[in-house]
C-alpha cells in the first residue's frame, strides 16, 4: 500500500473515530452494538449524531478540533512551536467549544505563561494524566515520523506538556508516536511498542508496560478511560483483536465511557493500518466540523486529506476540479444512474450520489459518498474499493434510493463501478456487463487497463 494512503488513513481515521464515538460519550458499554448490530450502509449510518452535546451526524469534537490546530501550526512553522500552538489553543478555548477537557480548559485559561501553565497545574496538586494530549497527537506523529525515533518521541513529550504537566501523559504520546511510525512503515505495532517501552522514564514505565502488554484487556483497567493509560491500552487491544478499521472501532466504542477520545486514538492507528481506502466510505464521506474561534469554515474530508499530506511533507493546494461537460444523469441499471461531475452536481437532490472523483466539496445532497479511487494504474486496492462501493449501493437501493454514480468525465471510473454492479446484481460476465453499459451509456471508457484486470478478478470471484 502507498505510504500516502496510510498517512491520510491516520488523520482521517482519527477524525472518523472521534465523530463515530461522540454520540456514545459517557454512555454504557455495548450501546453501539445494541443500536447497530450490523453494518448500517443505507441512507442512515452509524454516524448518527446526538449524544449529550447534540452533535450533528459525522461531526467531530474537541479531539479533532485541537488536532487540526496543532496540524496547521506544525505545517506553518515547519516544526513544533509551543508558543504558537498554545496561542491557537487559547483562541479556541476562549471561544467556548462545546466540548473541552477539564484539565485542558484549566491550563489554557489560567492566564499563566504558555510554558508554565501546565506544570503549574500539576504543582497545585491537580490530576493531570488525562487523555487530552494523546487524543490530538496524530498530526505530530505524522509530521515527525520521517525523522526517526528520538525526534518523534521528543516531539510527543513536548506536544503533550503544552497542556498536560504530568509526564505520564507525554510518555503515552511517545508510545503512540512509535506505534504510528511502525504502522506507516508496515511494521508490527506490538513489537514497535515493546521496543519503545525502555524509553519511558523510569517512574512511569511499569504502568505503561502493564497496559501495553498483549495480554492486557480493558477489563484490567484501573482507571476510567478518560485517563491516558487505558485509552492507549484499549487502542492497542482493539488493533490486536480486529482485522479491519470497522471492527477495531466497534470494539472501542462498545467500551462506553470516553468513547470519542478512545475511538479517536484507535482510529489514528487503525486508519494507518487500513489506509484511506480501508475506512468505510459511509464514514469518511460525512466527517466534518468547525473550529471555534477560527471562523465559520466547515472542515470536511478533503481538508483532512490535504492536511495529512502536508504533514507528510507534500505541498498540497486545495484542489478545485475543472468543469466537466455536464452529462445529464441516465439510468443504466434498475435504479442506478450515471453522469459526469457537473451532471451530478446539478442533479435532483433526492439522488444518493456516489462520487468517484475529487469534487471540490459536497454538493448538498442528503446522501453523498466520496470514494477514493484514482484513474491510473497505481491502485493496489481496486477490488476492495469495488466491494465497499457496491455494498453501499445495494443498501441504498434497499432503502428505496435512486443512486447516481459519477466521476469527472463519467467514463472510466463510473464505467468500472456500473459494470461491476451488473456483474454482481445480474450475474453478467465482465464482457457482457461492458456491452450492456456501453449500449446505454456511450461515454464508457475502457482505457484504464488496471480497471479491466480488476473487473475480471472481481467477476471471477463473484
Ligand atoms: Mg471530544
Amino acid at each position: 500500500m502507498d505510504r500516502q494512503h496510510r498517512v491520510m488513513g491516520a488523520l482521517v481515521g482519527s477524525a472518523v473515530g472521534d465523530a463515530l464515538g461522540a454520540p456514545f460519550e459517557f454512555g454504557p458499554p455495548a450501546a453501539y452494538t445494541a443500536r447497530f448490530p450490523t453494518a448500517a450502509r443505507g441512507a442512515h449510518t452509524e454516524m448518527c449524531g446526538g449524544g449529550s452535546l447534540g452533535w450533528e451526524p459525522g461531526e467531530f469534537t474537541d479531539d479533532t478540533q485541537m488536532a487540526a490546530l496543532l496540524a496547521e501550526s506544525l505545517v506553518a512553522h515547519r516544526g513544533l512551536d509551543g508558543a504558537d500552538v498554545v496561542d491557537r489553543f487559547r483562541t479556541w478555548a476562549q471561544a467556548g467549544p462545546p466540548d473541552i477537557g477539564v484539565q485542558t480548559s484549566a491550563v489554557l485559561l489560567s492566564g499563566l505563561p504558555w510554558d508554565a501553565a501546565a506544570s503549574e497545574h500539576v504543582r497545585a496538586g491537580h490530576r493531570a494524566a488525562g487523555n487530552g494530549s494523546l487524543m490530538r497527537t496524530t498530526p505530530a506523529a505524522l509530521f515527525f515520523a520521517g525523522a526517526g525515533r528520538d525526534v518523534t518521541v521528543d516531539a510527543a513529550r513536548r506536544q503533550s506538556a503544552l497542556t498536560h504537566g504530568d509526564p505520564a501523559a507525554g510518555e503515552g504520546c511517545a508510545l503512540f508516536h512509535e506505534a504510528l511510525r511502525a504502522l506507516l512503515e508496515h511494521r508490527d505495532v506490538d513489537a514497535a511498542v515493546a521496543d519503545a517501552l525502555p524509553l519511558v522514564a523510569e517512574p512511569f514505565r511499569e504502568k505503561w508496560v502493564r497496559v501495553c502488554d498483549p495480554a492486557w484487556t480493558p477489563a484490567d483497567a484501573t482507571e476510567a478511560n478518560g485517563a491516558v493509560w487505558p485509552t492507549l491500552g484499549s487502542a492497542l487491544w482493539a488493533l490486536r483483536n480486529s482485522r479491519t478499521f470497522e471492527e477495531a472501532l466497534r470494539l472501542v466504542v462498545d467500551l462506553g465511557g470516553d468513547t470519542d477520545t478512545v475511538a479517536c486514538v484507535t482510529g489514528g492507528l487503525a486508519g494507518a493500518r487500513a489506509g484511506i481506502t480501508g475506512i468505510p466510505v459511509r464514514w469518511t464521506s460525512v466527517v466534518h466540523g468547525r473550529i471555534p474561534g477560527f471562523g465559520d469554515r466547515v472542515w470536511e474530508l478533503r481538508d483532512l486529506q490535504r492536511l495529512a499530506l502536508q504533514l507528510d511533507g507534500r505541498v498540497e493546494d486545495l484542489y478545485e476540479p475543472p468543469p466537466s461537460r455536464g452529462l445529464e444523469p441516465t439510468e443504466v441499471a434498475d435504479g442506478v444512474w450515471a453522469s459526469d461531475l457537473e451532471g451530478a452536481r446539478g442533479s435532483d437532490r433526492d439522488f444518493a450520489v456516489v462520487s468517484l472523483c475529487r469534487t471540490g466539496g459536497r454538493f448538498g445532497h442528503d446522501v453523498q459518498r466520496m470514494v477514493y479511487l484514482t484513474d491510473d494504474d497505481t491502485n493496489t486496492e481496486i477490488v476492495t474499493v469495488l466491494d465497499e462501493v457496491l455494498e453501499d449501493i445495494a443498501a441504498l437501493r434497499a432503502d428505496g434510493k435512486r443512486v447516481l454514480v459519477h466521476c469527472h468525465g463519467g467514463a472510466s471510473r463510473t464505467g468500472l463501478v456500473l459494470r461491476a454492479w451488473l456483474v454482481r446484481e445480474e450475474g453478467l460476465s465482465a464482457r457482457e456487463a461492458t456491452d450492456r453499459v456501453a449500449s446505454v451509456w456511450p461515454h464508457l471508457s475502457e482505457h484504464n487497463s488496471s480497471f479491466t484486470v480488476a473487473l475480471d478478478e472481481f467477476s471471477r470471484r463473484t
